[in-house]
Order: C-alpha cells, then sequence, then structure tokens
C-alpha cells in the first residue's frame, strides 16, 4: 500500500516512511495536484482536511487526531496494515527512496567514528546521500511501535 499526505501530516509520512511504506508528500502541492497524484500512483490520501472533496476513485483517510502516535494507529487499524519489522529503515525518511546496502568501508569517512567502530550494517540513500544505521534511532523506534501495541 502506498500513500499520499497532505501537508499537515508531516510527521505521520516520516513514521509511515520508517515502516518501509512508500509515502510522498508534497507540502507545497494544490489539493488537486495532491488527488491527481494519488490516482496515477494508486495512492490512498491520509489528510486531516475533513472538507477536502471526495471524488470516485479516490481512496482516502479523514485522520482524526492531531497526534502522531494516534494517527500511526488510525492508519493501521482502518487500513488493516500489517506492520512488518523486517521492513523498517528500508525507506529515507527524508526523501522517500529505496534505501540499498552499503559496504562498511565505503562510508567509513561519513559516519561519526563512533559509529563506524560500533555499528555493521549500513544502509544508504542514493538519492539525499544519508546513511542509516541501527543505532539508537532504531531502539527509539521500536519502543514506539511497543507502546502502540501494534506488532
Ligand atoms: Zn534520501
Amino acid at each position: 500500500m502506498k500513500f499520499i499526505l497532505t501537508k499537515e501530516l508531516g510527521r505521520l509520512c516520516k513514521w509511515l516512511r520508517i515502516m518501509g511504506f512508500d509515502a510522498s508528500y508534497f507540502p507545497e502541492a494544490e489539493k488537486r495536484e495532491l488527488i491527481i497524484k494519488s490516482l496515477q500512483g494508486e495512492r490512498v490520501i491520509l489528510t486531516r482536511d475533513s472538507k477536502m472533496a471526495v471524488y470516485s476513485g479516490i481512496r482516502m483517510l479523514h485522520i482524526k487526531s492531531d497526534f502522531v502516535k494516534e494517527q500511526v494507529r488510525q492508519v493501521v487499524a482502518e487500513l488493516n496494515i500489517k506492520p512488518d519489522r523486517n521492513k523498517f529503515f528500508t525507506i529515507c525518511v527524508i526523501c522517500n527512496t529505496p534505501l540499498k546496502k552499503v559496504k562498511k568501508s565505503d562510508i567509513k569517512d561519513k559516519v561519526p567514528p563512533y559509529v563506524y567502530q560500533t555499528q555493521d550494517s549500513f544502509m544508504r540513500c542514493d538519492v539525499c546521500e544519508r546513511i542509516y544505521w541501527q543505532g539508537t534511532h532504531w531502539t527509539n523506534v521500536g519502543e514506539f511501535f511497543d507502546k502502540l501495541k501494534i506488532n
């Protein structure tokens, strides 16, 4: 399942990407553009905007809460998603590009020395060149989902 989110849902978008979902986010786009993009990409629109018009053929979920944990919970429950921890951190949180495994030796100069010494598995985004590893943010993500009790 792929998503497109309206501008007020930037944090939810980040969490969907952390879970490994393809989630588009165009904070500058007009609603009409988002609808066209959702149809072209077969994406479910997630929005806080209860006035967003519903057209036939569009899948849309109106997000009820302002709190990101509740938002994640609602998406998972109402769209019947099964978060798979094996897919976590497979998509760039910044730019929604699938990450690629990189050799440790290739990123030696690009991560802090402590990280280089203590981590063995690294992923890189080819578009924005951000590097990911299973460090503290991974633990935080685990706690986030433990608290949600959705996985
Ligand atoms: Zn990226």
